[in-house]
């Protein structure tokens, strides 16, 4: 069942490329082009999970930096549903974003979302809906179909994702089943234009990582993301197996890191060769009221700040860091007033954003070593003090 998304809007014939345009050891910059438009990669995907980048409008998204957001398939399935959204012009028009956007095929929820499993088998998985507990299905069928009614520019395979502290058994089961849907998801329509990425699972061990990565290599897609990291494991296996993965995935195409967003896990991963991530962090914190400052990380609920007028970051031009005073932050923070949280998420996408931009100039210089280790030593030497 194709869906075609609404005429006008940004589709129409072109050629899909990703284009590398300087590489420090293995870190590389590069251009993406989608049907909405470019991407320069390093990039960081902000997470607009229900269709919303939580209380940021699509404005200030794209003057904070940002090129591209990733949406959520299981959500948007569940409420309001990808067909009502296709009715309404498809997802870019129903959220008010021309730029590009990428959706998780909803698997990555599905089984993070462990209890909520009743059945898995080779052709898909059953569930219980988080909305309202009613049974549901997924298939690599399905997850094509809802992602071609969404319309987004960049669609993922639907994938097993175990546990980090899963048995060999069930990681090489994860990587069987995660091939075999890749290959029926490949065969299933799209919308025009809809670039599809690959999956590789196999945890951080060497061996199922390397059999995930080839059997998808070789089915052959658009672009290749490292599932099953970052959910648990020991960062330094979790960085040894990215820089592995790196090494066997595909050159000329882009590599997407599935939910990393710390500012120290974004650089590590950037210099070992990954091009995208995405991660809730930036807005999570926000909430809790934590900024992420290039002096470290600040808790505004820390009394310390009360009476503090400086700005969350001399260095940021975000609105929340031109206008208000640290001592302002918290008290809306404290209050849990709705701008408190605005600001916070405002300057944390902005600081994560720079960061990453900041990273892309210093692979063109050939400097991201150099880069990575001030950025580092500023936020480690800042979280001491606090
Ligand atoms: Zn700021």
């Amino acid at each position: 069942m194709a869906h075609k998304p609404h005429p006008g809007w940004g589709y129409g014939d072109f050629v899909s490329s990703f284009e590398l345009t300087a590489t420090n050891g293995a870190a590389r910059a590069g251009v993406l082009r989608t049907a909405h438009g470019e991407l320069k990669t390093p990039a960081f995907m902000p997470v607009g999970t229900k269709a919303t980048v939580k209380s940021v409008d699509p404005d200030e998204l794209r003057a904070l930096g940002a090129e591209i957001l990733l949406c959520n398939t299981y959500h948007l399935h569940f409420r309001p549903g990808a067909d009502t959204i296709a009715e309404l012009g498809g997802l870019h028009r129903f959220m008010a974003w021309d730029g590009p956007i990428l959706t998780d095929s909803g698997g990555f929820q599905v089984f993070s979302l462990r209890h909520t499993i009743v059945a898995r088998d080779d052709d898909g998985v059953t569930f219980r809906s988080v909305y309202d507990g009613d049974i549901a299905r997924f298939t690599p069928e399905l997850a094509a179909r809802l992602q071609a009614e969404l319309g987004s520019d960049i669609a993922m395979c639907l994938d097993v994702c175990p546990p980090a502290d899963a048995a060999r058994q069930e990681l090489a089961e994860a990587v069987r089943l995660t091939t075999l849907w890749a290959r029926r998801q490949r065969a299933a329509d799209r919308a025009p234009g809809q670039l599809l990425f690959g999956i590789s699972q196999g945890g951080a061990d060497p061996e199922l990582r390397r059999r995930s990565i080839e059997e998808i290599a070789e089915l052959g897609f658009d672009g290749y993301a490292l599932g099953g990291l970052a959910i648990g494991e020991p960062r330094p296996r979790m960085f040894e197996a990215t820089a592995a993965a790196s090494e066997l995935l595909p050159e000329d195409q882009p590599r997407y890191f599935m939910g990393i967003g710390d500012p120290e896990g974004i650089l590590e991963v950037i210099e070992r060769g990954i091009d995208m991530f995405d991660c809730v962090l930036p807005t999570r914190n926000a909430r809790t009221g934590t900024a992420l400052t290039s002096q470290g990380r600040l808790n505004l609920r820390n009394a310390g700040f009360a009476r503090d007028p400086r700005p969350l970051d001399e260095d940021c031009e975000c609105p929340a860091c031109t206008r208000f005073s640290r001592a302002y932050l918290r008290h809306l923070v404290n209050q849990q007033e709705l701008l408190g949280h605005r600001l916070l998420t405002l300057h944390n996408l902005r600081f994560v954003l720079d960061l990453v931009a900041g990273a892309r100039r210093a692979i063109e210089r050939g400097e991201l070593n150099t880069y990575k280790t001030a950025a580092l030593e500023r936020l480690g030497a800042a979280t001491e003090v606090q």
